[in-house]
């Protein structure tokens, strides 16, 4: 991009022949969007098949917000107030049941209204405000549904230019990195995807792509989220090494049982090259952790896996974050109206307490001593199997 301040530019969009090349079946692709090489792939059918969309009326009108809704033409269109709050969806105890239905055919689409900047230390130094707050995937732990209900279908924000301008001067006023900390040695980290996938936000909004490669011009910060999907139109972005992806990891069975619309352990693993031929930094993210019988067996097989299934360029830049489950009560039951045996995985009191998270919220999470010796295992382990991988966090 020419112009690092103004990045929700108008394109006057492909010529009707590029169109066709590109994208045979895509005809109603809007004539606004950014000027990139390629057009994003369709999303596969099973994630996304769009019959409403809850929209702020502002979001229709940016360039990004257009682009997104001429994918779906066809779907009904309801305009609300606030992408945060609609009642009949976050608000309706009855759309539990359908929890997965609604992932499938709503999509909201809104406008970030605050660009607010936090301090993490975790996975990433920041986070930054970032262009979703609802997930197409359904993990049965995903803690994002917590503060918004009884649905949480994918939900784009579309004014990522001003997200970008908001960490670009952030990062402009924190300046060097004065010393190497575990998110990253010598550049800020902002995870960008806290409250969705971001592999899959790719597929229709631009702006994911726009922020992506908004982070190579920012001399120096890195990018970073994690997904549990592989959406290969990545491999194509101009990131210029500035953007680190965290795959999502669990041993196979568990994910099978869980981690619901996500892409399979294999299919991840099997990525894990391929992005970092491409210019990734690439970590993995063992999250959660789910204590049951025969959870460490799980974990010799899944490192094994990992092992045997990555190359040598990828094993020297791998690092980890370990992620032990939390939950909660209000999730527990949410998650019984649609996916009660995961339920049987997450909610075990009897090795569980309650504890206030950082957001001052009450979450339940594994005792204290049954916590600790697991992380302490699940890095013998590590060590063990792949020792290369040093783990940059646990918690
Ligand atoms: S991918 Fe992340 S945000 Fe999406 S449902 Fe799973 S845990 Fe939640």
């Amino acid at each position: 991009m020419q112009d690092g301040e103004k990045t929700d530019h108008l394109w006057p969009g492909p010529s009707a022949d590029h169109i066709r090349v590109l994208s045979p079946h895509r005809e109603s692709w809007p004539l606004t969007l950014p000027l990139f090489d390629m057009l994003p792939s369709d999303p596969p059918d099973r994630l996304l098949d769009i019959e409403t969309v809850y929209l702020e009326p502002e979001a229709a009108r940016t360039a990004h917000g257009a682009a997104i809704l001429g994918r779906f033409p066809d779907a009904a269109r309801i305009e609300v107030a606030s992408h945060w709050r609609i009642p009949d969806l976050h608000g309706d105890p009855a759309r539990a049941a359908d929890w997965l239905k609604v992932k499938r055919g709503v999509l909201v689409l809104g406008v970030r209204k605050t660009m607010t900047v936090r301090p993490n230390g975790r996975s990433a130094d920041y986070i930054a405000p970032g262009p979703s707050t609802g997930c197409a995937m359904a993990c049965a732990y995903c803690y994002v549904p917590r503060r918004k209900g009884y649905a949480n279908p994918i939900t784009l924000l579309v004014n990522t230019g001003a997200m970008l301008r908001a960490v670009e001067r952030h990062a402009a006023k924190l300046g060097p990195k004065p010393k190497p900390v575990q998110t990253h040695p010598t550049l800020w980290v902002y995870d960008i995807g806290e409250n969705g996938d971001l592999s899959v936000d790719a597929y229709l909004h631009p702006g994911v792509r726009e922020m992506v490669e908004g982070f190579a011009r920012i001399p120096n910060a890195l990018a970073s989220f994690a997904t549990k999907h592989v959406n290969r139109d990545l491999l194509h972005w101009n990131h210029g090494g500035h953007t680190r992806i965290r795959f999502g990891l669990m041993p196979e069975g568990m994910a099978k049982r869980i981690d619901i619309r996500a892409d399979p352990i294999e299919t991840r693993i099997a990525a894990i090259d391929d992005f970092v031929r491409a210019g990734y930094e690439v970590h993995v993210n063992f999250s959660p952790v789910i204590l049951e019988d025969g959870w460490r067996d799980g974990y010799a097989r899944l490192l094994e896996q990992l092992s045997d299934g990555i190359g040598a360029r990828a094993r020297a830049q791998l690092k980890a974050e370990i992620i032990m489950l939390t939950h909660d009560r209000f999730m527990h039951g949410v998650n019984l109206e649609w996916h009660p045996k995961g339920e049987d995985h997450l909610w075990k009191p009897e090795i569980q307490e309650t504890k206030r998270n950082q957001m001052g919220a009450e979450a339940l999470r594994y005792r204290h001593g049954i916590k600790g010796k697991a992380v302490a295992e699940l890095k013998g382990l590590i060590a063990a199997k792949l020792p290369e991988c040093v783990v940059r966090y646990a918690f």
